[in-house]
């Protein structure tokens, strides 16, 4: 009775295929906990790049609900099955067994208020909260400058970020602590390829990219 009185109020469906009652339905879960896989963008970003699956069914609604519709909800599924893929690719050997820093991939600070924070930054915390071995460092931003990269060129998305991916914290992780960036989709891998070579440059030791999808 209560459930369906804040139906009226709050209408809940499933952030992957619609579905009436429920935020993420067993379907969709099914779906986005699939295996890693080893994905290779146009822009080599020079560490192994993984994704939990191609850009499309659930897996596409839930980064566009998140982003796009404020559904703050979908951080429980999509942070639970980053922590699944970290598991496996440790499992794996593919992953430090120890301690790794997740740095979510840099995102433009008003893009990210606008949309009430940073779905990525959100999803990298449930992950983090169910593997004591992760933790998330917000150590990226974007400068001045950056367009969004929606409909842009590999060639133009990194002339777009060049120079202009920088480190916005002094309160790193420790030095040399192994460093998994995290991003939503990767497309060209422009922004994976800039973070990574930020970062090393900062003196830090990214160790690999995961996304929850390859576009
Ligand atoms: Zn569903």
């Amino acid at each position: 009775m209560l459930t369906s009185l804040l139906d009226l109020v709050l209408p809940v469906e499933c952030g992957g295929c619609g579905l009436a009652g429920v935020g993420w339905c067993r379907r969709c879960a099914r779906e986005l906990a699939d295996v890693p896989a080893r994905v290779r963008p146009r822009v080599d970003p020079d560490v192994p790049v993984w994704a939990l699956g191609p850009y499309r069914g659930a897996r596409r609604r839930a980064v566009i609900a998140a982003k796009e519709h404020g559904r703050r909800d979908l951080a429980g599924p999509l942070g639970l099955a980053l922590a699944t893929a970290v598991s496996r690719l440790r499992r794996w050997g593919e992953l430090p067994a120890g301690p790794v820093v997740v740095v979510p991939a840099p995102t433009r600070a008003r893009a990210a208020r606008s949309r009430g924070g940073d779905p990525v930054t959100r999803a990298a915390r449930v992950a983090a909260g169910h593997d004591r071995r992760l933790e998330v460092c917000g150590l990226l931003g974007t400068g001045r400058g950056v367009r969004d990269s929606v409909g842009l060129s590999a060639a133009q998305r990194q002339r777009n970020l060049a120079g202009r991916v920088r480190i916005r914290t002094a309160a790193g992780p420790p030095p040399g602590a192994a460093v998994l960036l995290v991003d939503d989709v990767v497309t060209t891998g422009a922004t994976a390829a800039e973070s990574v070579r930020v970062l090393r440059a900062a003196g830090h030791r990214p160790c690999g990219v995961l996304v929850i999808a390859a576009a």
